[in-house]
């Protein structure tokens, strides 16, 4: 048994350990951070664009150092079918504005540079190691066990990802069930920058964000999702755990192909080499997954938290993993300053998220997730789209129909008025 107190132990050196490890150990304290992966990154998954504000707030000039891919300037949201796709494209030159840039990033690369920075104000990282169980002492969480060796802390912050069985394992967190999480499958493909930049219509350090539905999942609940790198394009699904076999009963692995073959993607990514193959869950519950977030001894940040919005036309984790992870250390200094680290005196951590963006835009959007469950939204959505817009464009020589005629008889074809009016509504109360 080492001898050693830290003040905090963080298992897991993803986004949400890193930045609470950042900012601990910029206050002077003594934190570990304990990763299972060979080194930060290596075992994280994004789609991925981050939304830079939390990480501004934590280190304001992240910009000169972060390794960030491209900034996007354009959002697509594309619905397909087999056949075609229909887009919506939003272009604004607000989109490159401090307040609100976003960036594509390679995790690899990205949460090494944050760890860097955390270990460059003096936090510890213990890479290729499991964290195995909690150490308990007068029913408070006292340290971790990891590869046979105990180390001790007066905190130990969980942020180690989806599953945290370690939360499970002390009843701070249910097991998960297949509606609360989606997987991932994602590549990350080769293509040199220019050709990039030409086929997306951007200029050079310029990106595209793209979210698709339909075809790709086969009609289950799920999606594309695409972004520009400088020198690559990350290229996924996510698809609902619980909706597998829906639909067409498509199996995960066939459905980023199927993204892949369709007229709409092939050629964004033609010439393009293999460079990455990927899969991750993801949280998709929102508010209706938060777990207990404090113990006696113990705080629970980032995805482990279930912190994650999936809500069709963005998809946000890491902004909340940030800032949970931060939000946690200030908790911790707090505590320290008080001496006090049972659930009392952490559960400054509780107010400070309530208070933060985290919780208020999960509860915002907490009848999204039931939203997004809704089946038209992946076949009769895009299948309708697709043929209004083929009969205004598609022309054959034959008699042109009336326009609201036209809509409401490819509409009736395919749903009940009163699904229609029921999806509707329901958008309208998740939003
Ligand atoms: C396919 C996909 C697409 C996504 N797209 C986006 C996107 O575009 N934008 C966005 O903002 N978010 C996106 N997300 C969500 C985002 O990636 C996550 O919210 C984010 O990674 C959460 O960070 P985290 O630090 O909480 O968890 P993680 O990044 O999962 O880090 C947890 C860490 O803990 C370690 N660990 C786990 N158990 C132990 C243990 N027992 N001992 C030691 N170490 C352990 C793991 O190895 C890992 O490094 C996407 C997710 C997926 C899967």
């Amino acid at each position: 048994m080492s001898e050693e107190k830290f003040d905090a132990i963080i298992v897991g050196g993803g986004l949400a350990g890193s930045a609470a490890a950042y900012a601990l150990a910029k206050a002077g304290l003594e934190v570990a951070v304990i990763e299972r992966g060979t080194s930060c990154g290596s075992k994280n998954v994004t789609g991925g664009r981050i939304y830079a504000h939390s990480l501004a707030r934590l280190i304001p000039d992240y910009a000169e150092t972060a390794p960030l891919e491209r900034k996007i300037v354009k959002e697509r949201i594309i619905l397909m079918t087999g056949t075609g796709s229909t887009a919506v494209e939003y272009r604004d030159e607000k989109l490159k504005d401090d307040s609100c840039a976003s960036y594509s990033v390679l995790r690899a690369k990205f949460d090494a540079w944050l760890a860097e920075k955390a270990e460059a104000e003096g936090a510890l990282y213990i890479t290729g190691i499991r964290v195995d169980e909690l150490m308990r002492e007068d029913g408070k969480i006292c340290g971790v066990v990891a590869d046979g060796d105990s180390l001790n802390a007066d905190v130990v912050l969980l942020a180690d990802g989806v599953h945290s069985l370690l939360a499970q394992q002390i009843g701070m967190k249910k097991d998960l069930s297949p509606h609360q999480v989606g997987v991932g499958v994602k590549e990350v493909i080769g293509l040199d920058e220019k050709t990039i930049s030409d086929r997306f219509g951007v200029l050079p350090g310029e990106g595209v964000a793209c979210l698709v539905a339909g075809h790709a999942t086969g009609g289950a609940a799920g999606g594309g999702i695409l972004y520009t790198n400088k020198n690559s394009i990350s290229i996924g699904t996510v698809v609902n755990i619980g909706q597998i076999g829906a639909g067409e009963g498509l199996k995960v692995p066939d459905m980023i192909e199927r993204l892949k073959d369709s007229p709409t993607i092939a050629p964004l990514i033609a010439g393009g080499e293999l460079l990455e193959y990927a899969a991750h869950l993801v949280p998709e519950g929102g508010a209706n997954m938060t777990p207990e977030l404090v113990g006696d001894g113990v705080l629970i940040a980032g995805d482990a938290a279930g912190f994650v919005m999936n809500l069709g036309f963005t998809f946000r984790g890491m902004d909340l993993a940030i800032e949970s992870g931060h939000l946690a250390a200030q908790a911790i200094i707090k505590a320290k300053e008080k001496g006090d680290f049972s659930a009392a005196g952490l559960s400054e951590y509780r107010t400070l998220l309530d208070n933060s963006f985290v919780m208020r835009d999960l509860k915002h959007f907490r009848k999204m997730p039931a939203f997004m469950d809704s089946p038209q939204i992946y076949k009769e959505i895009p299948e309708v789209a697709g043929e209004v817009l083929g009969s205004l464009f598609a022309i054959d020589g034959s008699a042109p129909k009336k326009l609201v005629k036209n809509v409401t008889s490819i509409l009736k074809s395919k749903m009940k008025l009163t699904t229609v009016i029921k999806l509707a509504s329901k958008a309208m109360g998740a939003m």
